[in-house]
């Protein structure tokens, strides 16, 4: 280790410190470890850390159900009935979307086929749907299964490409594409894909653009209306820290949220707020995104997505974290080129622009990934593993620190 990497800790230190963001840390619990230490937690882009206000935000909602049970519902702070309602702007806000192209409902997977009802409507001339070689499994299944729903096979209908072969995947075969379906960031090597030009791009071919933004919300800076994204899902449980298995959300742009006739699966919860309780036959939809709601949502874990929406609101939302995690994600680059640059490859892209704060490390001596990973836990630190040979690294802005970044590659050179 370089002398100068030693002092390099009261750089980091004294990046905490004039670290306008650095106060946040607080509104979280950090695990430790047996020996008391709090972990360096960098396994946010998995399962974000639990926000100090998240329990008070839950035990109110069960103190109402405790104290006046279904009423609730329709009475006191915050009636159930219309919760999802308090968060749609701060949702919104996150995103780049008007608060009526949001809505926080089931699951990313779920959400995703709901979305595909209605916006991948092949016919035999336009029916394939592009995706990205190593989607995330599930979205492959999720479109693998849409395919074959409506009777086509999908060896012939997902064409899978390469990130920096979008732009050409489109042009040789746009005029058979009905949807194109992409990460905002890809979860495996924290490439950041550039949805505004692949929205620009898909819908000159006539495509719809749907993207799946579980790497991105929380991550990256969105501006899903401007770019006139057609929808999008996501997850709340990785960066927006909401909770293991939490409500996921969907973005459905206002051009599409204006139209009642959109094919779509339906349910109560969608239907016209005003005559919802007549109970009567005819469904008629929400305008917005809300017109796809299938049930009344879990109250539970909605109050912990309002707690973590409003930690971003105080952060003063994604611009200034996106700044911090430009610095941070930077820093830990910095110290892994100067120190570790023969031993660790990074597989991100080094443009901040092309990715969020995820690094995904490749450690080079054959084999020996698992086991530096293994050693890494060992040392206090939780990152993640990705067969075949993977370690990610998500420092997050909202509370990880400089130093926790130096302290990794002290770890990580000790580990190899
Ligand atoms: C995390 C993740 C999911 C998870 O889907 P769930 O339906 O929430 O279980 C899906 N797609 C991508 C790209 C993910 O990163």
């Amino acid at each position: 280790m370089s002398e100068e990497f030693r002092a390099g800790r009261d750089f980091a230190v004294a990046l905490d410190r004039a670290d306008p963001l650095g106060r946040l840390r607080n509104e979280f619990h950090v695990p430790r470890r047996g020996n008391g230490e709090e972990e360096i937690y960098f396994a946010g882009n998995s399962l974000g850390l639990l926000p100090k206000r998240t329990r008070k935000y839950v035990d109110d909602e069960l103190d109402k159900w405790s104290r006046f049970a279904v009423k609730a519902h329709f009475s006191g702070e915050n009636p159930w009935m219309p919760y999802h309602e308090l968060l749609a702007a701060p949702m919104a806000r996150l995103v780049g979307a008007k608060p009526g192209e949001v809505v926080t409902m089931n699951s990313l997977t779920a959400n995703l086929h709901l979305m595909m009802a209605s916006f991948y409507r092949p016919t035999r001339e336009r029916h394939r749907i592009l995706l990205e070689e190593r989607a995330f499994p599930s979205d492959d299944y999720a479109l693998e299964s849409q395919a074959r729903f409506h009777g086509f096979d999908p060896d012939e209908a997902l064409v899978r490409v390469r990130a920096e072969d979008v732009a050409s995947g489109l042009e040789r075969d746009g005029a058979s594409i009905a949807l194109v379906l992409l990460p905002g960031v890809q979860y495996y090597s924290g490439e950041a894909f550039d949805l505004e030009a692949i929205t620009r791009l898909a819908h000159a071919k006539g495509c719809v653009a749907g993207f799946d933004l579980a790497h991105a919300a929380g991550n990256l800076v969105l501006r899903l209306h401007d770019w006139d994204v057609d929808f999008a899902v996501w997850c709340t449980y990785k960066y927006l820290n909401s909770g293991p298995g939490s409500v996921g959300a969907c973005f459905v742009h206002q051009r599409h949220g204006a139209r009642p006739d959109l094919p779509r699966f339906a349910g109560w919860w969608g239907h016209d707020k005003e005559s919802r309780f007549r109970m009567e036959p005819g469904f008629r939809p929400i305008p917005g995104a809300e017109g796809w709601q299938l049930s009344n949502p879990p109250i539970l874990s909605l109050a912990a997505i309002r707690a973590s929406l409003d930690v971003f609101t105080e952060a003063g939302g994604m611009e200034p974290l996106r700044e911090k995690s430009v610095r941070l994600t930077g820093y830990l680059e910095w110290l892994l080129r100067g120190e570790l640059a023969g031993s660790v490859e990074i597989l991100t892209p080094a443009d901040p622009n092309r990715r969020g704060c995820q690094l995904s490390l490749r450690v080079q001596a054959a084999g020996s990934g698992k086991s530096v990973f293994e050693k890494l836990d060992a040392s206090g630190v939780t990152c993640d593993w990705r067969e075949p040979d993977v370690i990610r690294v998500a420092p997050v802005p909202l509370y990880n620190r400089y130093e926790e970044a130096w302290r990794f590659v002290e770890i990580l050179r000790e580990s190899l």
